[in-house]
């Protein structure tokens, strides 16, 4: 890559204005002896602006609490909500460090770590979170009362400090062999949050799930679907790929149709009901309206698209007689579980990852996502 320079790691000088507090004088007098010498000097992705995104040299991640891990990233990823800061749709305070999804070794952990030890191999949530406020404790740890944004600590790197160590990471029973790897990594956000989206829409047994999106998050949404016992499930794709993936997740009935004609295809598969089960997994204005018109009354919309511009009308929602219910997911709540079934290899999420770059391509990875060449890009540090 043409563009790499020197940079200050942008994540960490973001967290040492927000949380001024943190930094003791040891603190500051090492982070800038290690800025002077260029030690440990660790690689990262930062977006400038729409459309421009290099790999740069930045400072390590230094310990900022006791409750801290630092991870060594075995892989991270693109993340479609990543696209829209990319494309413009979203404004960043630029330039931002990017990357929230991410499963790797622990290099260390602070004084207050009980839980987390060197050389596991975690995978955590694009939330950290305690586990333990009255939030967490109910699995909705995406709402911690403590919870830090993983994104702003940049997990497109070698390596990341991970807030919340013990609250946020889940260890698996040992370092994986390398094809586990891709899988593991989605369980950080696309498996996690597509199996939300399933459980908000209380897939179950006996029930058709219509799944609206056909990227990693709705693929997996399907797989979830499955996974927790669905009798029907409709995949809303009209790309060959991402069709034959749905289909080996467990999809049932593929519709090309989108909007108004997506739904009459939705209800002609259900005596003119609806499904009993809609995951909404794009985030726009006619995805949404999607979902909710494809469900039946008394049905559930679980949505998990990062919503961006949509408005729903109050009539509409009124009408509808559905339950709806999403938002940013908890996937701190499924890891074990989905931990525990890509272990023992009954699932095999890590198959959304259909191109596979070194870290220092990310510019060439976020425009395969952008063009849709690729489903999604996982990036080796
Ligand atoms: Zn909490």
């Amino acid at each position: 890559m043409g563009h790499s320079r020197t940079y200050r790691l942008p994540g960490i000088n973001v967290a040492r204005r927000l949380s001024p507090t943190h930094l003791g004088s040891g603190f500051l007098g090492k982070a800038a002896y290690r800025a002077e010498t260029k030690e440990n000097v660790v690689h990262g992705v930062v977006m400038y602006a729409p459309g421009d995104v290099r790999v740069e040299e930045r400072v390590d991640p230094q310990m900022l609490e006791a409750t801290d891990a630092i991870i060594r990233v075995s892989a991270a990823c693109v993340c479609g909500s990543d696209l829209w800061p990319y494309r413009g749709v979203e404004q960043l305070q630029w330039p931002a460090p990017m990357g929230h999804e991410y499963a790797g070794i622990v290099e260390e952990v602070g004084a207050e770590v009980e839980t987390i030890k060197p050389g596991q191999f975690v995978v955590g949530s694009f939330w950290a979170s305690d586990n333990t406020c009255e939030n967490c404790r109910v699995g909705y740890q995406s709402a911690c009362v403590n919870r830090v944004p993983m994104g702003a600590l940049g997990a497109q790197a070698d390596l990341l400090r991970v807030p919340l160590a013990d609250g946020t990471l889940v260890a698996t029973p040992d370092v994986p062999s390398d094809d586990l790897v891709p899988s593991l990594l989605s369980a950080s956000d696309v498996l996690g949050t597509g199996w939300f989206g399933a459980v908000a829409a209380q897939a179950g047994a006996g029930k058709t799930v219509a799944v609206v999106g056909d990227g990693a998050v709705g693929l997996l949404a399907v797989l979830a679907a499955k996974q927790l016992g669905a009798e029907r499930i409709v995949a809303m794709s009209r790309h060959d790929s991402r069709r034959r993936l749905a289909r080996e997740y467990g999809a049932t009935d593929l519709v090309e149709e989108r909007g108004d004609a997506g739904v009459a295809a939705i209800k002609e598969l259900t005596n003119g009901l609806g499904a009993h089960c809609v995951v909404e997994a794009v985030g726009t204005q006619e995805s949404m309206m999607q979902a909710i018109h494809a469900t039946r009354p008394g049905g559930h919309v679980g949505f998990v698209g990062v919503a961006h511009g949509v408005a729903v009308d109050g009539m509409d929602l009124f009408w509808s007689l559905a339950h709806v219910h999403g938002g940013p997911a908890p996937v701190r709540r499924f890891l074990p579980e989905l931990i525990d079934l890509i272990w023992n290899r009954q699932i095999n999420p890590g198959k959304v990852f259909d191109l596979e770059l070194p870290l220092d391509d990310a510019a060439a990875a976020y425009r395969a996502m952008d063009q849709r060449e690729a489903i999604k890009v996982l990036l080796r540090p």
